[in-house]
This record gives structure tokens, C-alpha cells and sequence, in this order.
């Protein structure tokens, strides 16, 4: 479909509010990591500009949520289509603000793209309870309202796309909030948007650090759905608690992955590498303890060595980049000091011993040889190219390992035998659990975390239906007159 204004990716940067373009008084320097230098400025929101999105969503409540179903699907199916013609600029602009390989930013606006389209594609199911001739009694699914949807920095697009497809096709409006070090895709996608949806349906606000707590305990959010660490999300669950806003949390992890006694090293060491070291490690579902069985450890090791050592770590704009820098300064400096502590407490290095000296944010891989259980790389998730390789000997022994954590996100197997891969992944304690393949999230699957890694669901039908609310109604039957 053609669109009615093509949005420059040359000009500024403002926020969306009631469907046109918003300016703050004030900017925030967004850094490119791979430079450590500031490239451009997003608008700082103050807490007038959040109560402006605010209204804006509730006044376009009513008429989005009375508008039918398959309108609503088709204009976010049209969104997705819209976002599809502006994807080369916008992974472009993804790999500066977050720094990963343009490759990579690519096919995250095509996850954008592809959950937009999944949501829309999804049948809003209706229970009929009874259908008699004396009564009807049947529950339907309506919208909750206002969704505050916050994003963090190491997805922006495709974790905004997790909470925005489903909110506005089951009738909702959306202020969404992308984290300060990443804001401008998500203010571009605000801004293809408002040829598209309604004036109100999708505000995009961005600012500094206090205006996720702003939105959270703003009295017009009927929703929060959240992205990010474990600590955040408890504050945003009290923030919560006031107005009784509904929620949904996908927080941090420390993933465990069980490497079993028949896996072929060298066959695995690429799907391994990837598993803990895309995106930099910054994956909320990276593998971030890897456990590997006495048997093949060492050549385990080695091969993973080996792969790392052609992994060409750089600038995300450069073609030849498989690895961009960590994102930003505070994470960076978080790594530098989980790092520092494996030097000061004598583990071994297998790789990534050096910090390379360059401007920007960068680490090489690192891999620390079977550190102890207690120390911090296998303690804390270190959301960073730092990972423990942890050897074990008996599966009893690795699945107690791998479950002693608060954390329970995803689990990985690699097995040869893929039967006894299964059966060891049975015992694992996590919202999603792989066994020989590499975190394969899908729009149409369920996606939640265990214990301390989330509170709800997103993706499927299950976290489609976390923007609604049942609503039941029945009506008895007039009595023929006649009987
Ligand atoms: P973060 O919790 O610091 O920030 C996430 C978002 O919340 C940002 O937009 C931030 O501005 C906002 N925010 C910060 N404080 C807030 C508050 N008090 N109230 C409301 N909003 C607030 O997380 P991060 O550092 O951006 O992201 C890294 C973390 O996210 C890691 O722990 C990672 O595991 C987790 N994560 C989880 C998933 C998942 O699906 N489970 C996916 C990606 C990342």
C-alpha cells in the first residue's frame, strides 16, 4: 500500500503525540558506542509532555476500542508494510544508537515487521458458556485501556514490537517509552505511524532516567508491559501496585546451557559461540552459563577458542563486523568490572584476556576456564561478551548446578543424542527450554520467565490476551408468551 508521507531519516528527532510531532524543551545526547561520542539528540520529555501522550491515548481509547477487529489488524498490518519500505534506514539507524552489525539491526526491524504481522493475524477467541433456549452466557475479550510499554537498549524494535502488535490489534493505545541509550528507531517508528493509525493510538516518548518511573506511576496507565533488568522490574511492580495497573514483566536472566558427553566440539563450536556471544551477550536469553561435561570439555574449550579468534569485533556499520561494541557506558563499565574481578581473583582466561584500547565500548570475547560456582561471572548475568565455561561430571550434579539460580528465563541442551537432550532439558527450571538449537522466539510461541526472570507472558495467544480482560455477559430468554 503506498504510504501518504515518507518519514526522512535525515532530519530531527521528535516524539509522537496524539498523531503529530512533538517537541521537548530540552534533548538528550544519544552516543553511538562504537565512537563513544554523541551523533545526535532525542527530546527529553518532561512530565508535562508525558501527561500530553497520556491524554492523547486516553482520548483515542473509546474509538479504537469500538473500532472492529480486522480494521484495527489491518492498519497494524499496513504499519508493518509501511516499516518494511523504511528498513534500511532504520537498521541503519539502529546500528549507530545500539551498535550492532548492521546484519544483525536488519533483521531485527524484519522481527518488527514479522511480530507486527503475527498480531494482526491472530483470532481474538470469544467463549460461549451456554446458548439455550432459556438462556446465553458467553465471555468476550476486551481491551484494558492505556498500555505503558518500556522497552530496554539491547532490542529496542523487536522488544517495542513484542508489547505494541498485540496491545493495539486487541483494541488498547500505547505510550511507549524506549530506553534513554536507544530512542531513535522507536521515535522513527512513532513517526511512520502517524500517517497510519489514528491521532492517539501510539504515542512515543523518550527522556532521561526518571520518566519510566514517571509513566509507571502515572494515574492514566491502565497497563505497564516491561522489559528489562529483575531490579527495575521490582520497582515497576511496586509503582504498580496503587492503581492496581495490570502487568507484564520479561526481566533478566542468567541462563544456563548443559553441553552433554557425545556432542561433536568442533561441530558445535559455532552454534555455541552464538548462543552466548550474539549481540555482545547482551541477549536476555543468552547462554550465561555453560556447563560442559568433563568428557569434552577441554575440546570443547578449544573449539570455542578457535571459532572466537575469527570473530572480527568492530564498528556495526562496517560489513565485515561480527560483533559491535557493549552499548553503553554504565553497561560497559559493569563489564569491565565483572572482568577486572576474574583478573583479581586468578581465574583462567581462555580468551579475551586483553581490553582492546580503541575509542568506543568494545570487549573482546572472553572465556574464563571453569571458574568456581561462587564466583560473579557464574553468580551475577553479566549481559556482556564474558562467558563461564563450568565443567562437570555427572548430569545430577550439572542440572542442580544449572537450577541454582533465582533467575529461570530459557535453557539450552546440545546433545548428540537428542532423546537424553530432552529429557536432561525436562529438569531444567526455566520459562523456555532448547534443546540443540539457538533461542528460536517466534511471535506465534509463548515467551515467560520463571521465578525472578518475569511476572506474565509475551507472544502466542497467551500474551496477546494479557492486553485484554474477560468480560462475561448473559441475558436470560423471554418466555414465549404462547407456552
Ligand atoms: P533497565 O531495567 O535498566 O531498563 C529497562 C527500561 O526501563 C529502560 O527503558 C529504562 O529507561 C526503564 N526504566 C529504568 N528504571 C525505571 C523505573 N524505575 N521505572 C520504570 N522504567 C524504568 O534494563 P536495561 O539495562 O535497559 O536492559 C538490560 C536488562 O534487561 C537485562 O537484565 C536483561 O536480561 C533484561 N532483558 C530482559 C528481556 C526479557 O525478555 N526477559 C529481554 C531483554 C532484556
Amino acid at each position: 500500500m503506498e504510504r501518504r508521507a515518507r518519514v526522512r531519516f535525515d532530519g530531527g528527532f521528535a516524539m509522537t503525540i496524539g498523531g503529530g510531532a512533538h517537541r521537548a524543551a530540552r534533548a538528550l545526547p544519544v552516543i553511538n558506542p562504537a565512537t563513544g561520542q554523541p551523533f545526535a539528540e532525542a527530546p527529553d520529555a518532561r512530565p508535562d509532555d508525558l501527561d500530553a501522550a497520556v491524554a492523547a491515548a486516553r482520548g483515542a481509547f473509546a474509538a479504537w476500542a469500538a473500532t472492529p477487529h480486522g480494521e484495527r489488524a489491518r492498519m497494524v498490518r499496513e504499519l508493518a508494510d509501511a516499516v518494511e519500505a523504511d528498513a534500511d534506514p532504520l537498521a541503519a539507524l539502529l546500528t549507530r544508537e545500539q551498535g550492532k552489525p548492521i546484519r544483525d539491526a536488519a533483521r531485527e526491524v524484519a522481527g518488527l515487521v514479522s511480530w507486527l504481522r503475527a498480531a494482526a493475524g491472530f483470532a481474538i477467541p470469544r467463549e460461549v458458556h451456554e446458548d439455550s433456549g432459556t438462556r446465553y452466557c458467553e465471555t468476550r475479550r476486551v481491551p484494558i485501556g492505556v498500555v505503558a510499554a518500556i522497552a530496554p537498549w539491547n532490542y529496542p524494535l523487536l522488544l517495542a514490537a513484542f508489547k505494541l502488535g498485540p496491545a493495539l490489534v486487541t483494541g488498547n493505545t500505547v505510550v511507549m517509552k524506549p530506553s534513554p541509550f536507544t530512542p531513535l528507531a522507536t521515535l522513527k517508528l512513532g513517526e511512520i505511524a502517524r500517517g497510519i493509525l489514528p491521532p492517539g493510538v501510539l504515542n512515543v516518548v523518550s527522556g532521561g532516567d526518571q520518566l519510566g518511573p514517571w509513566l509507571t506511576a502515572h494515574r492514566g496507565i491502565d497497563k505497564i508491559a516491561f522489559t528489562g533488568s529483575t531490579a527495575t522490574g521490582r520497582d515497576v511492580m511496586r509503582s504498580a501496585a496503587d492503581g492496581l495497573k495490570r502487568l507484564t514483566l520479561e526481566l533478566g536472566g542468567n541462563d544456563p546451557a548443559i553441553v552433554m558427553h557425545d556432542v561433536d566440539p568442533a561441530g558445535l563450536a559455532k552454534a555455541l559461540f552464538w548462543a552466548s556471544f550474539g549481540n555482545s551477550g547482551q541477549v536476555c536469553v543468552a547462554s550465561k552459563r555453560v556447563y560442559v561435561h568433563a568428557g569434552v570439555h577441554d575440546a570443547v574449550r578449544d573449539a570455542l577458542v578457535e571459532y572466537a579468534a575469527g570473530v572480527t569485533v568492530g564498528d556495526g556499520m562496517d560489513e565485515a563486523t561480527m560483533l559491535g561494541p557493549v552499548n553503553n557506558r554504565r553497561q560497559y563499565d559493569r563489564l569491565l568490572d565483572l572482568w577486572a574481578d576474574c583478573r583479581a581473583s586468578g581465574l583462567a582466561f581462555a580468551c579475551g584476556a586483553e581490553v582492546p584500547q580503541r575509542p568506543g565500548h568494545f570487549l573482546n570475547p572472553a572465556i574464563i576456564d571453569n571458574p568456581p560456582d561462587t564466583a560473579r561471572i557464574v553468580q551475577e548475568e553479566q549481559f556482556g561478551p564474558i562467558l563461564p565455561l563450568l565443567r562437570f561430571d555427572d548430569y545430577d550434579e550439572a542440572v542442580a548446578r544449572a537450577n541454582a539460580s533465582p533467575f529461570a528465563l530459557g535453557a539450552t541442551v546440545w546433545a548428540g543424542d537428542e532423546e537424553a537432550g530432552w529429557a536432561l532439558g525436562e529438569r531444567l527450571r526455566a520459562g523456555n527450554v532448547w534443546v540443540n538449537e539457538c533461542r528460536p522466539l517466534s511471535p506465534l510461541v509463548p515467551f515467560a520467565g520463571h521465578g525472578q526472570s518475569g511476572f506474565g507472558v509475551e507472544n502466542g495467544l497467551e500474551g496477546l490476551l494479557e492486553y485484554t480482560l474477560p468480560r462475561t455477559m448473559s441475558r436470560v430468554r423471554p418466555i414465549a408468551a404462547s407456552r
